[in-house]
């Protein structure tokens, strides 16, 4: 008998008719002799919703507030899925992330999973029920506070549930059929791909790829926890997410696809002075406000005045407060100035196969050059091409790319109305 844990998105749970389809598939999944843990992420948009409602009756809500306030979207659909199961002649159970034994830092909106002790879903699950868990959510182990791990983190509590109870796979159900070579909405001949591993749909994730969150991949990767994304709609089995790259024999490595991102910012600052030390206070401050930094660049150092400009990009959201903060840091340091750009996006190129082609970089560049884009930055890794262009570049770049590396194929690709969530 296999466990399997079958994680559902919002869009898929988004009205009483969505509910009782998954619930279905959900028993037959059941009825085919397998174990079931399901993890469900809030109806619709409902934690948009909670969010707006909050920060109407609080413009500043308190965090320990908030998140017990976005606990409850998924204690909805959780509790929802678990009667359509009954009226469907199964046995299921609910529960809260902290009763499924999901133990999680302190940090209120954001906290890191640290422990899964999932005793009573083992029970259950022994007792030949269905068991049901809310997503996104977990209790703090000192203090008992209910905790949210960020923005799309029922994803993570599947993949951290599947590990807790060692479970065959664990299924990661939406409104697409897969991973694609691109989206399919910019890109209209991506292809669905059949499998990749941890490293390539790390990149992918980390590059701005949304169809699942990042610290997902990470925890699958590193308790080696086989994911399998597929639609919650169809039998397509979707794309297998496993193994490590290393794996791969060398003619089977292909490019698995081009991600896109227009969430970031891009920050630089000039005139620094080119001594040790400087790179250190600059990011320091960054550090301690809890900004994420992706890229980073630093010049050369000008031969005149022995001074270097460095560059790097954030979540656009924390743009502002970076600038400002390192506004303030600008005259004690001695800096020229701290220059903003909010109109930048990023294409990347994925891939295992990568490492055995050379010259790869060089087409890249010539595929957006034909194009007239002009690169600002440029970085890579063994698996991965990043530059960031102009926003408004991004689509043509990324079909640009799709179509010199030979990604597509000849069918149109699926695309459902959804979120992809
Ligand atoms: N409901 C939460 C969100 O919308 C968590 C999730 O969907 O995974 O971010
Ligand atoms: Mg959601």
């Amino acid at each position: 008998m296999a466990l399997i844990v079958q994680k559902f998105g919002g869009s898929s749970l988004e009205s009483a008719e969505r509910i009782r389809a998954v619930a279905e598939r959900i028993v037959a999944t059941k009825r085919a002799g397998n174990d079931v843990v399901v993890v469900c992420s809030a109806m619709g948009d409902t934690t948009d919703e909670l969010l707006d409602l909050a920060h109407q009756v609080n413009p500043v809500p308190p965090a320990r507030e908030l998140d017990m306030l976005l606990t409850a979207g998924e204690r909805i659909s959780n509790s929802l899925v678990a009667m359509a199961i009954h009226s469907l002649g199964a046995e299921a159970q609910s529960f809260t992330g902290s009763q499924a034994g999901v133990i999680t830092t302190e940090r209120w909106g954001n906290a890191r999973i640290v422990d899964v002790t999932p005793g009573r879903v083992r029970n259950a699950l022994d007792e030949g029920k269905i068991c049901i868990v809310a997503g996104f959510q977990g209790v703090n182990r000192e203090t008992g506070s209910i905790t949210t791990l960020g923005r799309g983190g029922s994803d993570t509590t599947a993949v951290a549930l599947a590990a807790a109870l060692d479970a065959d796979v664990c299924e990661i159900c939406s409104d697409v059929d897969g991973v694609y070579t691109a989206d399919p909405r910019i890109v209209p001949d991506a292809q669905k791909l059949e499998k990749l591993s941890f490293e390539e749909m790390l990149e992918l994730a980390a590059s701005g790829s949304k169809i699942l969150v990042l610290r997902s991949v990470e925890y699958a990767r590193a308790f080696n926890v086989p994911l399998r994304v597929r639609s919650s709609y169809s039998n397509d089995p979707g794309t297998l997410i496993a193994g490590s790259m290393e794996e791969i024999p060398v003619e089977e490595a292909v490019l698995a696809g081009v991600a896109t991102d227009k969430s970031e910012a891009k920050v630089a600052v000039i005139g620094v002075h080119d001594t040790p030390g400087e790179a250190a206070k600059l990011f320091r401050v960054l550090a301690d406000a809890e900004i994420n930094i992706d890229m980073v660049l630093q010049n050369i150092s000008s031969v005149t005045d022995n001074t270097t400009d460095i560059t790097f990009t954030c979540p656009r959201e924390d743009a502002s407060r970076a600038v400002e903060l390192l506004t303030k840091l600008k005259e004690e340091a001695g800096w020229e100035s701290v220059r903003f750009d909010d109109q930048i996006g990023k294409v990347s190129l994925v891939g295992a196969g990568m490492k055995s082609h050379p010259g790869v970089t060089a087409e890249f560049s010539e595929a957006l050059r034909d194009e007239n884009i002009n690169i600002e930055m440029f970085t890579t890794s063994e698996i991965r091409i990043t530059a960031v262009i102009r926003e408004a570049d991004v689509d043509v770049a990324t079909r640009a790319l799709h179509a010199r590396f030979q990604l597509g194929g000849d069918e149109a690709a699926t695309v459902y109305a959804g979120t992809g969530r």
